[in-house]
This record gives C-alpha cells, structure tokens and sequence, in this order.
C-alpha cells in the first residue's frame, strides 16, 4: 500500500514528510510494460523521483488543483512529467528522443547542452478561461553553475527561491518503490532568521533545530529509504528528536483522461482534420502517454463530434 507520512518536530519550527510510493508506482511499470512501450531504467528512476516529489510537494502545500512537475531540455529524454492531484493521485510520463545511457543521471537524461529546465506548475481547479496557471522556472544548475545530477537537488533550489523555505529533499526510486523524505524549515514569527535582523537567542536555538534535524536526514541512503519501512526510518533518523506523527495519508495512481476529453480535443483539430485521417487510416486513435488507454474514433463517432449540440436528439450524448 503506497503511503504518506505528515510529521512535525514538538516545539522546533520544522516539519517533515516521508512517501513510499509502492502499489500505484508497480501500477504505472506494469502499465508501460503491457504496452511494451518500456522507460529505460535510468528514466524509470527519474520518473519515480518526480512522482514521489510530486506527491511530497502536494501534501506539503495543499493546492486545490493540480500540481505538474515538469523537466524538460535537450537530452534522449526530451520531457519528464509527473502531474499530482489534491487528494494525491498520481501520473508521470516522458518523451524519450535518444539513446539513455545506462547510468544517465539528470544531466546526461535532460541538461547535455545546459539548456535543461524544471517547471513548476500550480493549476487551480476550476480555472477560468483566460486565467493562467501560476508557474516557476528553474534551471538545472547549482550555485556555480554546475549541472545538477539529481531532481531533489532542483527542487530544493526551487522552493528556496518560491517559498523561501530552507527543504531537505531525498528521493530513490528502483522498479518496485518510489519513495521520498521531505524536511522542511518552517517561516518563524517574527521573521527574525532573515539575514541583517537582530536573533536572540531562542531564535537562533530554534533556527540551529532545522540544520540539525536536515544534517540526521542527509545521512539517510537510497537503499535505506527504498528498503525500510516508514516507522525504521523514522526511528533510526531521529530517534532523540520530540516527533508528532499524523494518520497516515494514500497517494495512488489515477489518470484524468477521458473519452470526452479526447473528443475535445479531435474538435479542436477541426473537422476537415480528422475526417482526412479517417479517410486515411479508417479512424482515428488516440493513445493516453500517462495510462496507455486508447481511444477510438470511427467515421459515425467524427460526424457526431461536429454536430452542433442544439442538433442532437434530447438525452444523448455524442461523447460515449
Ligand atoms: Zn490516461
């Protein structure tokens, strides 16, 4: 069962999160592999670590919509995406161009040129036409420059700029679990952790909780984090630490394509469009990249999608 676990450190102005990302992310594989449209490993892995970033960053803000990890550049792997809704369901894809190396890290995956970014996007429910979704844009390198090897690296960088939230970020994935640990620095009253402001002292002890408690969760291995269950790692990492745990949380995997969106979609390309390729090819198909559903649409379903709704026998629909 694929969990999420919410906890806070009594007193210290840190909390933290830790997803273990099993039954759902065995889903999405399984799903790849029955297409026999297989991710190499090196992209599983990165699709993993974004899946449960994902799943981390949306428990962690609480967004009413969906919130979409993107990485995208100039490597084999065109595009990384996992999508998380509020109640933590889940999807990842991409868009594999190349051959990727065994081994391929982010930069070798993504930021060969330099000219990887990540993309950030809160999507709200029920957006209005014309509103746009709120985005951020980083790029796929540290302080110097350097090319960033890991996603975790990217995203704390991230929320550093957005939130200005120091966040400790360690993500694994192999073919079996996807899974993350989260620490994060909580806004303190007072802003009194701002640069150039005056700390006393019990500040300055609170502040100090924060470097200690990321220091314990550095420490922790892939290995560790994708073989331990929750309660051993938690243990082990702060086991002198005053932890208040929450009732645990279920991330899933759930897709949000549909038939109906797909005909919205055929009507956007116009009619003329899609009966050429019905002409053509007897009808039109249409694979999902996050599910690998099909959706098929014959020469009766295409004239259907073009009449006008007003055209329609009262009760039907033309979508199903
Ligand atoms: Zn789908």
């Amino acid at each position: 069962m694929s969990e999420l676990h919410k906890f806070l450190f009594d007193g210290l102005p840190v909390r933290g999160m830790l997803v273990r990302l099993t039954d759902s992310w065995q889903e999405v594989l399984r799903r790849r592999e029955t297409a026999s449209d297989e991710f190499p490993l090196p992209v599983r892995e990165l699709l993993g670590e974004m899946a449960a970033a994902g799943v981390l960053m949306q428990a962690n803000i609480n967004f009413n919509g969906a919130l979409v990890l993107q990485v995208f550049g100039d490597g084999p792997v065109k595009l990384a995406v996992a999508e998380v809704q509020p109640d933590l369901a889940f999807r990842v894809t991409a868009k594999v161009v190349g051959d990727v190396p065994e081994g391929a890290r982010l930069e070798a995956q993504v930021n060969v040129e330099g000219k990887g970014r990540c993309a950030i996007t809160l999507d709200p429910q029920g957006r209005l036409p014309g509103q746009a979704p709120y985005q951020g844009v980083v790029s796929l390198h540290g302080d110097q420059r350097e090319p960033l090897q890991n996603v975790s690296e990217v995203l704390e960088h991230y929320m550093l700029q957005s939130e200005q939230l120091d966040t400790k970020l360690i993500l694994a994935a192999n073919d079996s679990i996807a899974a993350g640990l989260l620490i994060q620095r909580l806004p303190m009253e007072g802003v009194g952790n701002l640069a150039g402001q005056r700390q006393n002292e019990d500040e300055i002890g609170l502040s100090e909780a924060y470097n200690r408690i990321s220091h314990l969760a550095a420490t922790l291995t892939s290995e560790e984090l994708l073989s331990l269950d929750a309660d051993t790692v938690l243990r082990r990492l702060f086991w002198e630490e005053p932890i208040v745990r929450y009732e645990p949380l279920q991330p899933r995997f759930a897709c949000t394509c549909s038939r109906e969106r797909v005909g919205s979609m055929l009507q956007s390309l116009g009619q003329d469009e899609v009966d050429g390729i019905i002409e053509e090819q007897g009808k039109v198909e249409i694979g999902c990249d996050f599910c690998g559903s099909k959706y098929h649409f014959d020469a009766v379903d295409a004239v259907e999608l073009f009449i006008p709704a007003r055209d329609q026998p009262p009760g039907s629909s033309s979508l199903n």
